[in-house]
């Protein structure tokens, strides 16, 4: 049973004025941070022991003898064995004790079970807990099925592998590397037989992922995944705004592209196939016609989400994209929460959440920002799920 949404938003009865804004160590944390300490409020990142010298050391705030931020963005954090110890009923209660708001991002969905998040984790998280599990794929109720409820334009489905007609993309996990992607494009059934069997022999895919693989048209096109903000706190023509766009940097994918044809011939067989893993970001622009067409999305989805998951999208999201040769985006992956390439524009800001705001507005300042108005306003719950 999911925990009532009542229950979680009465947490905060007991809050100082002032959260704690906390974040699992991974994915968007820095960004997150810093846009906490960006607007003066205290923030949290909970790590993995092993993996946390970029926030307790080198990110880490060091303050000068009357307090004021020397420098560094992350103010406290708590390391952990694993990850998923965040979870446990004393880390759980030490939490609220000190009034952690959890924003979540794509470490927390991977590292905490999606069930155990829905119905143990009783911290406030802000954001759309309900919304975190349509990221998976193979749930029945996934991204793809809201997409289809708000209509907006979404990669052709390829019921089976007999039904390749066109250049497709396979969906399914790394073998080894659970939370990475053992993706790979197909244009006939005859090419599926032969990379599958190539991909598991390598030991990149495994069987059972296979035939759950979800197995789509493959959109030519440049990938632009739009960094949205939705707000419950004005008035509904107001709530949607576009902060960013980020693109991926996918190894070897992009190695592979950098290649000359010629060269890439001279690699073997199984080097020349393609792998995406996500390993850094960049940042772009959209050319200003296409920007109405990408508002009008958010806003279908804004409102199909709020349909289906109430109270739906509370914050940042991201739609991830490909344009055609028109221009027109195709919405092949959603994250209903910070997406992974924020960190971009940390500091910096976001080019289009600089213009909203007329300050430099990254997502993690968004975020904080938002906090900081729904508390002022007495309307903090509002924001949480
Ligand atoms: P995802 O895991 O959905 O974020 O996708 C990883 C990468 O696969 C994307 O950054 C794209 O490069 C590529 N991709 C995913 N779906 C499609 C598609 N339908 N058409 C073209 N490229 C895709």
């Amino acid at each position: 049973m999911p925990i009532p949404l009542a229950e979680v938003r009465g947490l905060v009865d007991a809050y100082p004025r002032t959260p704690v804004v906390g974040t699992v160590g991974s994915h968007s944390a820095i960004d997150i941070a810093d846009g906490a300490a960006t607007e003066g409020l205290p923030n949290l990142v909970l790590a993995q022991a092993g993996r946390d010298a970029t926030y307790a050391q080198y990110f880490r705030t060091t303050r000068d003898h009357v307090g004021g931020r020397r420098r560094g963005c992350v103010d406290d954090v708590w390391t952990f064995p694993r990850f998923a110890d965040i979870a446990a009923p004393p880390v759980q209660e030490r939490l609220r004790g000190h009034g952690v708001l959890l924003v979540p991002n794509r470490a927390l969905s991977s590292y905490l079970p999606l069930a155990t998040i829905e119905e143990e984790l009783r911290v406030p998280i802000v954001g759309s807990r309900a919304l975190l599990r349509i990221e998976e794929r193979t749930e029945r109720e996934n991204y793809y099925t809201l997409l289809e409820r708000a209509e907006i334009p979404l990669p052709h489905a390829i019921a089976s592998p007999e039904a390749i007609d066109r250049l497709a993309i396979v969906k399914l996990p790394h073998a080894v590397r659970r939370l990475e992607r053992g993706f790979f494009t197909v244009a006939s059934a005859r090419e599926y037989r032969q990379k599958s069997e190539q991909l598991l022999a390598r030991g990149t895919i495994a069987a059972e992922d296979l035939a759950k693989a979800r197995i789509e048209e493959y959109v030519i096109g440049p990938v632009f995944n739009f960094n949205f903000f939705f707000s419950p706190l004005v008035p509904r023509s107001q709530g949607l705004e576009l902060l960013g766009v980020d693109e991926r940097r996918e190894s070897n994918l992009d190695g592979l592209v950098r290649l000359p044809a010629a060269q890439q011939l001279e690699l073997s067989e199984s080097a020349r196939i393609p792998e995406y893993t996500v390993v850094g970001h960049g940042t772009l622009t959209v050319r200003e016609s296409i920007l109405e067409e990408v508002f009008r999305l958010g806003e279908q989805f804004v409102d199909a989400a709020r349909a289906r998951y109430p109270p739906g999208i509370l914050g940042p999201f991201c739609l991830q994209t490909c344009l055609d040769k028109d221009g027109r985006p195709t919405v092949f992956d959603v994250a209903a929460r910070i997406g992974g390439g924020t960190n971009i524009h940390l500091g910096l800001g976001h080019p289009y959440g600089n213009a909203l705001w007329r300050m430099p507005m990254s997502t993690g300042r968004r975020i904080a920002l938002e906090i900081r108005h729904a508390v002022d306003s007495g309307r903090l719950k509002e924001i949480l799920t």
